[in-house]
């Protein structure tokens, strides 16, 4: 047990004024404490800071306080977003997990959860176990030679796919960006896993209007049916007309080091018919640039029938 100083800011000031970690449900930060992959010398619980709320009248606003089951059952939040929730851990983690820690959840990887192991990401220049090692559930896309994990969360392949904006208030003020900038590819730093600056916290979550949106789904290919992570999944919106796709919107997980936007694949969908041998040309470039490693190639063609499933259901859906 290390110790550490523990305080309960009441104003986001003071919270974003004071550094150290933000604990918000804990689900990730006390793991990793107990592990002693993370040792901040201060934990700020921001529990009581004014970050709660579900709007979704202008698009949908989210505090980042807002536990992930909240969000989930909210009334017309859009599929991929509760689908994407609603498969994500357990009803139990899901009540005490918040949106905020949810998208700044750390990677799965064993080899950063393990100490004694090497790992670029948890002590730089260490090297990467994983490279050469137990590899099957690592990244195919957006990899390095300095790390391969991929970015757990489901939630934010959903958001990605969306077009999602975080409000984000630190030191040095307030501003919004989009969820993609948050994120970073490993590249040779990958222990720098967000544009955040210190002390930066994230307060709100905004999902653009796209009507629609109503028409998407997340699919989850796991090894097995809850309380585990993405081997594959896909985000997808899909607005059909007269028997085609006018437009798409898909982003995959389980497979990036980041929550992966499929633009090629959205073009490909745009003015295509509603068929299997369409969506399968379609899910074809989503491989363009991969890198498997020695245990995951089979990722490549499960990426590919993942994107295909969640388009025909989709299709079915409309058809109903
Ligand atoms: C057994 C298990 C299974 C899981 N399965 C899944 C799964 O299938 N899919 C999935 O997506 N997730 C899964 N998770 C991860 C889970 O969703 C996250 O642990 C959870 O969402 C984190 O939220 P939290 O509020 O508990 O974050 P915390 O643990 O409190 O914080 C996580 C990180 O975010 C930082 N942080 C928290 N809030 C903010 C904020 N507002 N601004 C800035 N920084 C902040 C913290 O400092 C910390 O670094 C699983 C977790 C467990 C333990
Ligand atoms: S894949 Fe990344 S997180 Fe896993 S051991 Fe390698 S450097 Fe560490």
């Amino acid at each position: 047990m290390r110790p550490f100083e523990l305080t309960a800011p009441t104003t986001i000031s003071s919270a974003v004024a004071g550094g150290g970690a933000f604990l918000a449900g804990g689900t990730t930060l006390v793991d990793l404490m107990k592990l002693n992959v993370l040792t901040p010398a201060h934990v700020a619980d921001i529990n009581q800071l004014p970050l709660r709320g579900i709007d979704n009248t202008d698009g949908l606003r989210v505090g980042a306080l807002e536990r992930m089951s909240d969000v989930a059952a909210y009334p017309g939040v859009y599929p991929m977003i509760s689908r994407a929730l609603l498969q994500s851990a357990s009803q139990q983690l899901r009540n005490m997990a918040s949106i905020g820690g949810n998208l700044l959840q750390r990677t799965r990887c064993g080899y950063f959860r393990d100490v004694a192991m090497p790992c670029n990401r948890r002590d730089p220049g260490s090297g990467c176990a994983a490279i050469e090692g137990a590899n099957r559930m690592h990244a195919i896309l957006g990899t390095s030679d300095a790390c391969v994990a991929t970015h757990a969360s489901d939630l934010a392949v959903a958001l990605v796919a969306l077009d999602a904006r975080v409000r984000l208030v630190g030191p040095a003020g307030e501003r919004t960006i989009a969820l993609t900038e948050l994120y970073r590819e490993p590249g040779d730093a990958p222990q720098i896993e967000h544009t955040l600056a210190e002390g930066e916290l994230i307060t709100e979550v905004h999902v653009p209007r796209l009507d629609w949106a109503r028409n998407s789904t997340y699919v989850k290919v796991r090894d097995r049916q809850s309380y585990e992570f993405a081997l594959c999944s896909a985000a997808i919106a899909l607005d059909i007309r007269d028997e085609h796709t006018a437009d798409a919107r898909v982003a995959v997980g389980g497979v990036g080091t980041v929550p992966w936007r499929l633009p090629s694949v959205e073009r490909e969908l745009r003015g295509a018919p509603l068929t299997e041998a369409a969506f399968q040309a379609a899910a074809s470039v989503s491989a363009d640039g991969v890198k498997p490693l020695s245990a995951n190639a089979f990722k490549v063609p499960l990426l590919k029938r993942t994107i295909v499933r969640a388009l025909l259901e989709l299709t079915e859906r409309s058809r109903a």
